[in-house]
């Protein structure tokens, strides 16, 4: 028999483990933490807390899939409230409709938000007059936003929403890896951005139709459904850390804390610079690739508190903080108000999102974090609940040029340990269902040699 050796068991790892599994291996999964990795969900107040990821993409097959293969499909909800808010010039207003990544595709619309002046709005219809020239190379995110649409809508729109999600700032991510949305946009030859995301829109989904999914229960529903799953396969769990893989024979030797496994295969699904010590020894240039993909540290503070409490209508999914208002959160969900079975009648739960440039702020972030929510949505009452889950170098950044850096690392293990793949958040995608896709690929290429998969 084949054996498959897993390294890390967040969505990435349950998923290559259960594909090597499918394809007829035995599989070993190396988890010395948390099963689910950074997808936990936790007993908060009267419920299930999602203390990160609190949904899935479901414009991408992968997460729906899926669940329907683990028996989740009749479980899962989309949020209630699909409209953000976007606190600028001091207050709360509302996100245009029409926007793609926070491009605008209706200039009226976004003037009448109030997100941007009159004249950050002259500026972006510069976009529609001068004609699009694509980049020929990688380039910023913020460069052609600045570039198109001018500053006030790079700062105040696509920054808090790109930014957002990627935990980063516009100004160094790299538009093909971190939006290839935006980047095929750009790439189009269209007149101008705002028509390339205007025909974007009309070939895509229906505006009706939800743009996230997640269990009912939480997304630890979907990596607990994944455990069993593995469980029910005979895939065994054992809670060594990995420390570095060898050639042995024909094929690896994983060593581990107090001993060793032998493998004919290996999925390393660590964070970057995890993997890169397991594979220094076999593969230092990869390793040394690895390594310098920079992460950024974020937390989420949860709270709980009476509906009475808040003086203004929760009338939406929550809201974007652009870094200029200088504030301590960079986004808040109205998690009550997208996922209604949350917190109750009487109780609203509310997620700030924290960390910006990289770290997360020094001193109290409870405190910090009320302040900002009395600031900008009237938060008055004292929380019945607070969890703060701090998340350390949890969102790796796709600088200029990671695209390259990836199909490097995939090339030098191609040429030096066919047999051995990375896979996960730090590489092609940071989202869930990007993550189960290279889960699923990084087990079929190291079967592939081995006349397996
Ligand atoms: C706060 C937050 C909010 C997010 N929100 C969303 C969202 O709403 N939607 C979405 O799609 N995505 C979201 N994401 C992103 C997404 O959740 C992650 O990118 C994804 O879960 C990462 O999965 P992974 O398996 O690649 O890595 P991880 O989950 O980091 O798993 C890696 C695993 O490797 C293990 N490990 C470490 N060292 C070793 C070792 N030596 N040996 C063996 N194992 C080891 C770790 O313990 C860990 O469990 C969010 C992320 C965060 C942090």
């Amino acid at each position: 028999m084949t054996h498959v050796v897993v390294i890390g068991g967040g969505i990435t790892g349950l998923v290559a483990a259960r594909e090597a599994s499918e394809a007829g291996a035995t599989v070993t999964l190396l988890e010395p933490g948390r099963l689910g990795g950074k997808v936990q969900t936790s007993a908060f107040d009267n419920g299930m807390l999602d203390e990160a990821a609190d949904a899935f993409l479901a414009r991408v097959p992968e997460g729906i899939e899926l669940c329907e293969q683990l028996g989740l499909a009749g479980q899962l909800v989309a949020p209630a409230e699909r409209r953000a808010h976007v606190f600028s010039h001091g207050a709360l207003r509302r996100l245009p409709e029409a926007h793609l990544l926070g491009v605008p595709t209706d200039l009226d619309e976004l003037a009448a938000s109030g997100i941007v002046s009159a004249e950050g709005i002259t500026a972006a219809r510069r976009d529609l007059e001068e004609p699009l020239v694509a980049p020929t190379t990688d380039v910023t995110i913020g460069s052609l936003m600045r570039q198109r649409l001018g500053h006030e809508v790079a700062e105040r729109l696509v920054d808090p929403l790109v930014g957002g999600i990627n935990a980063g700032n516009s100004d160094a991510l790299s538009l093909a890896a971190t939006v290839p949305q935006l980047d095929a946009a750009a790439r189009s030859g269209a007149a101008s951005l705002i028509e390339a995301c205007r025909a974007q829109q009309a070939a895509g989904p229906n505006r009706s139709d939800p743009v996230f999914f997640a269990p009912r229960d939480g997304m630890g529903a979907l990596t607990a459904a994944l455990v069993a799953d593995l469980s029910r396969r005979g895939v065994t769990l054992n809670t060594s850390p990995a420390r570095s893989i060898e050639p042995c024979g024909l094929g690896w030797r994983v060593q581990v804390e107090g001993g060793f496994l032998d493998a004919d295969a290996v999925v390393v699904a660590t964070p970057a610079p995890i993997a890169a010590a397991i594979l220094r020894a076999g593969a230092a240039r990869v390793a040394t690739l690895l390594a310098a993909i920079p992460y950024a540290s974020v937390a989420m503070v949860s709270i709980a508190v009476d509906r009475e409490g808040i003086d203004r209508e929760l009338n939406g999914s929550g809201f974007l903080v652009p870094q200029r208002e200088g504030l301590t959160v960079t986004a808040c969900s109205w998690t009550s108000a997208k996922w209604p079975h949350l917190g109750g009648d009487a109780t609203v739960w509310l997620r700030a999102s924290v960390g910006r440039d990289g770290a997360i702020p020094t001193g109290q972030l409870e405190t910090q974090v009320l302040a900002d929510l009395g600031h900008t949505m009237a938060l008055r009452g004292r929380p019945r609940e607070v969890r703060v889950s701090e998340w350390p170098a949890s969102f790796p950044q796709y600088r200029v040029g990671h695209l390259a850096r990836v199909e490097a690392i995939d090339a030098g293990l191609a040429a030096t340990m066919p047999t051995v793949a990375v896979a996960g958040a730090a590489l092609r995608g940071l989202g869930v269902p990007a993550c189960i896709r290279q889960g699923r690929a990084a087990a079929q290429r190291v079967l592939a040699p081995l006349g397996t998969a």
